[in-house]
């Protein structure tokens, strides 16, 4: 976007259309110009009110052309959007089309049946004869079947039908967050991309970005009358539970007959409708705009807005997501912007009703006045030792470890204006060191018992390792490696030994040795303060016929995969991933293609059924 968007209410209809398309195309090649609720709540709603049979609301939206390839696919039977709901009103008046039909059917009304499953947040696709496919516009899609063999994981088998393209939610937050601004942007770019980012093929690698067909979701079940009551409250519970990104939830009718007789729109399901989450709305002035550094040096601005109320609090701090989007939406001192508030969470944005003052993006991070610079819809302050990023980086040790809470941000703020700018040294502070620092007597004996206490209550070892926030060991993937490694000596890991633990594919496992040397010198500073650590129980060492042994399970198996390797772990075997000349067994399930094998047997491994493993290890 080279030029601001215009506020949705001065735009002529013509100019909406225009608008919504490009945004539309943007949203799907990975690169939106403006946040979701923004495209859906303001402009996509104004085209809505002032033509509501404007045939744009009436097409599948069409992709983008990032995910075009020469190989398109006609789907058997259309693949549809869904028609979308943001009130319990709206939701009830779906239940009562549904039971009008089932009257006419003369279908027992109280054993009509709702499914709600989470509606997926990524790239819808469907796989059947072999060939896995976008949704396109809805009739003709294109080819993506390559992204299988790029280390794609599709969830079900072969041929599962239809379902999305997503990426797990807990590692995009560990590991991505802080370079893309959505999962769903990170997938669509990955799928389309003719290269690989590295940060795709660790992604890729760590089997982490999978088609999961619907028919694989966590589901609720209920009738009509639970539906027009209470379909929030078990929405909310569906979206909780999913590992993936949401962005609301599915509902649609169970029965064949039913589905049949309500039939489709060129555009929806009339049996199936997406509840999404809306928030109360409230508009209001930009007063100021706060650009707060974080961690990573990432520059984020905070609106400054007249106080209002909104849901029952006094707002004057908005989130305006970022750089990119205050530069797209003109978000200058003085223009009248519409925000919105849904749960307890910090507002945001939605769009500028009337433009005030040209938009600035800083050239310079306000913590320590080093130039800034963009990055993609970002803006990073370029200076390592960064105030900002060092204060976050303390914090985010006392955030993560979890146990004290004197050393929020206003203290961290005092200790490194004092030069005390690393963690060793602040558990080397005495009562009178805080004293001296401007801290009251009674709270400087606080501090130091609060230190104490961080060291003599018991923390898991993972959670102490995650607190330095090295990049790929977040809570989860600390918790892996720890598994298999003691803390203590995690100065002499390899990649090699990296490898072998399941879950670190070939760039986290070069990657995570050499952050881990470069920290060492703090950590192990800190680790000779003695926290009392905990650790997961070892993987327990049980002689059997496998214990020691490299091994790798390939092919299609009746039990699945992941199971087979936990079980192998828990025998003593080592699990690798793929064939190589340490793997000493390879246990083929069906479907295995014979070069696969040949390689094994010439690498000296020796081949055998599941059948035969499993009479192996019973013995
Ligand atoms: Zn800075």
């Amino acid at each position: 976007m080279s030029q601001a968007i215009k506020p949705a209410a001065d735009m002529t209809t013509k100019e909406l259309v225009t608008f919504l398309q490009e945004a539309n195309q943007a949203y799907r090649s990975g690169e939106p110009i403006i946040a979701d609720e923004t495209y859906d709540q303001i402009y996509l709603k104004t085209l809505q009110q002032r033509e509501p049979n404007h045939p744009f609301l009436n097409a599948v939206e069409p992709e983008s052309d990032v995910v075009s390839t020469n190989k398109k696919v006609r789907h058997e039977t259309p693949m549809l959007s869904t028609d979308k709901a943001y009130t319990q009103e709206e939701i009830t008046a779906y239940v009562n089309r549904v039971l009008k039909i089932a009257e006419k059917l003369k279908l027992p009304l109280d054993t009509i049946q709702f499914r709600i499953t989470p509606k997926l947040d990524g790239m819808a696709a469907r796989y059947s004869n072999d060939i896995l496919a976008t949704r396109g516009n809805g009739q003709l899609g294109n080819d993506i079947t390559r992204n299988i063999a790029r280390g794609l994981q599709t969830l079900g088998g072969a041929n599962a039908g239809t379902g999305e393209i997503v990426i797990s939610k807990r590692y995009f937050d560990d590991n991505l967050s802080d370079q893309f601004s959505h999962p769903r942007n990170f997938v669509t770019g990955l799928i389309g991309a003719d290269n690989l980012s590295p940060e795709a093929v660790e992604a890729m690698q760590d089997k982490v970005v999978r088609f999961v067909p619907y028919t694989l979701l966590n589901q609720e079940l209920c009738n009509a009358n639970t539906l027009s009551t209470r379909a929030e409250e078990l929405c909310a519970k569906v979206e909780s539970e999913c590992e993936y990104p949401v962005d609301g939830s599915v509902i649609d009718v169970m029965d064949e007959q039913l589905r049949a007789e309500m039939g489709s729109t060129n555009h929806h399901h009339n049996w199936q409708i997406a509840k999404k989450l809306a928030g109360e709305t409230a508009t209001t002035t930009v007063e100021g705009i706060t650009w707060q550094t974080g961690r990573t040096g990432r520059i984020t601005p905070v609106l400054n807005v007249t106080t209002i109320n909104l849901s029952g609090a006094d707002i004057s701090n908005v989130t305006g997501h970022n750089a990119g989007n205050i530069r797209n939406l003109n978000v200058g001192i003085g223009a009248q912007i519409e925000i919105v508030r849904s749960g307890e969470v910090i507002p945001k944005l939605l769009a500028v009703v009337k433009e005030g003052e040209e938009a600035v993006i800083p050239a310079t991070c306000s913590a320590c006045d080093a130039p800034a610079e963009m990055e993609r819809d970002f803006l990073v302050c370029q200076n390592n030792e960064c105030v900002a990023k060092v204060e976050a980086r303390l914090q985010h040790f006392f955030t993560i470890l979890g146990n004290i809470d004197l050393f929020g941000p206003r203290t961290i703020e005092i200790l490194v204006s004092n030069n005390v700018v690393d963690l060793p040294t602040i558990y080397k502070q005495t009562a009178a060191d805080f004293e001296a620092m401007g801290f009251g007597a009674k709270q400087s004996t606080n501090l130091v018992e609060q230190l104490e206490r961080s060291r003599s209550e018991p923390v898991e070892d993972w959670r102490f390792l995650a607190a330095f926030g090295i990049h790929h060991l977040g809570r989860g993937d600390s918790r892996k490696l720890l598994r298999v490694h003691k803390l203590e000596t995690l100065n002499t890991l390899t990649k090699d030994q990296m490898l072998e633990i399941v879950g670190f594919g070939e760039i986290t496992a070069e990657a995570i040795p050499i952050s881990l040397a470069k920290n060492w010198p703090v950590i192990s500073e800190m680790l000779a303060l003695n926290f009392t650590l905990l650790s997961d129980e070892p993987v327990e060492a049980i002689e059997s016929p496998i214990t020691g042994k490299h091994i790798v399970f390939t092919g299609s198996m009746e039990l699945p995969r992941g199971d087979m390797q936990e079980q192998a772990r828990k025998l003593g075997a080592t699990v690798q991933t793929s064939v190589n000349k340490k793997t000493e067994m390879l246990v083929i399930g069906d479907k295995v293609g014979a070069k696969k094998i040949e390689k094994a047997e010439s690498l000296g491994t020796q081949v055998i059924t599941v059948a035969d493993y499993l009479a192996l290890i019973s013995d």
